[in-house]
C-alpha cells in the first residue's frame, strides 16, 4: 500500500527506544539520570517497596535478591538498576540480552564479577535458551558448569560464582519463559507516569541543564510525553532550540506549544504516526476489531514495537482497546481524530 511510505517510524522523536542522542549531555554518563531513590521521581509503590528490600539485604549482609523490572521502553527501568547497586555500594555490570551470543559470554560475565555486584540484562526475555540455561543455575546457586572438549575428552567443570544480584529489565514479563521468570524474587512493574512528575522530572532535567523553564511551559511538555521520562527529556532538548532562537532561551507556555506544534506532537503526545496508525485501523477495518500481525503488517510496523511503544499510551489514555478478538479504536479516539463514531470516515481525509 503506498500510505506505508509515508511513516516515518525510523525518526519518530516520540519513539521512547533510546538514542544516542539522549545521552550525549555528556560523554561519560548521562547527567539525567537520579543516582538515588530519593531523586527518582515518581513509581511511588515500587520505590517503597524496593527501598526496604535493599535496606533488609544492607542490614544481613547479604546480596538483594534477584530483581525484575517491567513496563515500556524509557520508564526508567537501566536507571533504577543504576540506583540499586548505588544504594547497595557495589559495582553495576551493563549488557543485554541480545548482546550476550554464547553461553561462554555469560561465563565471562558471570566469573568476573564480585561478592555483591549487581549484573543487569536489559531486554533480557531476548537472550538465547544455551545462553539462559547458564543463568538458571548462576541464580539459583551461584555456580556454573562449564563443559570444554568434545566426545571423549569432554570435561564438566562446577564453577562457584560470587553471590551476585541480578536485575533484568523487559518490556513485557509475559515474554519470559516460566523458569526464568520463578528465579526472580522480586517483580517489579514500571507505570507511565503523569503529566506532574513528568514536569518534576523536566524541571530537575532543566535545571541540571542550565534551561530557563517556566512552570506552565513544563507542564505543557509533560503533557505531550507519552507518560515516559526519556520523550520528556528528549523534548526538552528539542524545545530549548526553540527558546533560544524564538524567545532569549526561556522555556515558556507559548514556546513549549509552538514548538511540539512544529514538531507535529498534538496536545495529548500523539505524532502523525499514531494518528495515521489509528486512522488506517477507522477508515480500513472499520475502527476493529483488528489482529496485531494484521495492523503490523498494513503500517509497515513490528507487531513488537506496537505492543511496546503505541499502545501502551493509546490503551492509557483510553483510545485504543485489547480485546481477544483484536484491537479496537475506541470512541474517544474517533472523537480525537475528527471521525464520528461507529460511523465510516468523515470530514478529514489525511491520506
Ligand atoms: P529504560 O531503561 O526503562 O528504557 P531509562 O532508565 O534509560 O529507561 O530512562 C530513560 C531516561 O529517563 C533516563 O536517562 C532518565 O534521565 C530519565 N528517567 C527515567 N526515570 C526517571 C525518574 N523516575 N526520575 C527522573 N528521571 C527519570
Amino acid at each position: 500500500m503506498d500510505y506505508q511510505q509515508d511513516f516515518d517510524f525510523e525518526n519518530r522523536i516520540v519513539d521512547a527506544h533510546e538514542i544516542p542522542e539522549d545521552n550525549l549531555e555528556i560523554e561519560t554518563d548521562n547527567p539525567l539520570r537520579p543516582r538515588k531513590l530519593e531523586d527518582y521521581i515518581g513509581q511511588e509503590k515500587v520505590k517503597e517497596n524496593l527501598k526496604i528490600y535493599i535496606e533488609a539485604a544492607l542490614q544481613r549482609g547479604e546480596p538483594l535478591d534477584h530483581v525484575l523490572l517491567y513496563g515500556p521502553p524509557g520508564l526508567g527501568k537501566t536507571t533504577l538498576s543504576q540506583i540499586i547497586a548505588n544504594e547497595l555500594g557495589v559495582n553495576i555490570r551493563i549488557t543485554s540480552g541480545p548482546a550476550i551470543e554464547k553461553p561462554g559470554d555469560l561465563a565471562a560475565i558471570l566469573t568476573n564479577l564480585n561478592e555483591g555486584d549487581v549484573l543487569f540484562i536489559d531486554e533480557i526475555h531476548r537472550l538465547n535458551r544455551s545462553v539462559e540455561e547458564i543463568l538458571y543455575p548462576a541464580m539459583e546457586d551461584f555456580a556454573i558448569d562449564i563443559i570444554t572438549g568434545k566426545g571423549q575428552m569432554a570435561a564438566s567443570y562446577h564453577l562457584p560464582l560470587p553471590k551476585f544480584t541480578l536485575v533484568g529489565a523487559t518490556t513485557r514479563a509475559g515474554q519470559l519463559t516460566a523458569p526464568l521468570r520463578d528465579r526472580f524474587g522480586v517483580t517489579l512493574r514500571l507505570e507511565l507516569y503523569s503529566p506532574e512528575e513528568l514536569s518534576t522530572i523536566i524541571n530537575r532535567s532543566a535545571n541540571i541543564l542550565g534551561i530557563e523553564i517556566d512552570s506552565d511551559g513544563s507542564l505543557e511538555m509533560a503533557s505531550r510525553s507519552r507518560g515516559t521520562p526519556r520523550i520528556a527529556n528528549r523534548f526538552l532538548k528539542r524545545v530549548r532550540d526553540f527558546a533560544q532562537v524564538l524567545n532569549d532561551g526561556k522555556i515558556s507556555f507559548e514556546i513549549a506549544r509552538t514548538a511540539l506544534d512544529k514538531m507535529e506532537i498534538d496536545e495529548l503526545g500523539l505524532d502523525q504516526n499514531d494518528r495515521r496508525m489509528l486512522e488506517s485501523m477507522i477508515k480500513f477495518y472499520n475502527g476493529g476489531p483488528v489482529g496485531l500481525e494484521t495492523l503490523a503488517a498494513a503500517i509497515g510496523e513490528e507487531a513488537v514495537t506496537i505492543e511496546d511503544v503505541y499502545e501502551p499510551y493509546l490503551m492509557q489514555i483510553g483510545f485504543l482497546q485489547r480485546t481477544p478478538r483484536g484491537r479496537c479504536v475506541t470512541a474517544e479516539g474517533y472523537r480525537h481524530l475528527g471521525y464520528e463514531f461507529g460511523g465510516t470516515a468523515s470530514q478529514q481525509t489525511l491520506f
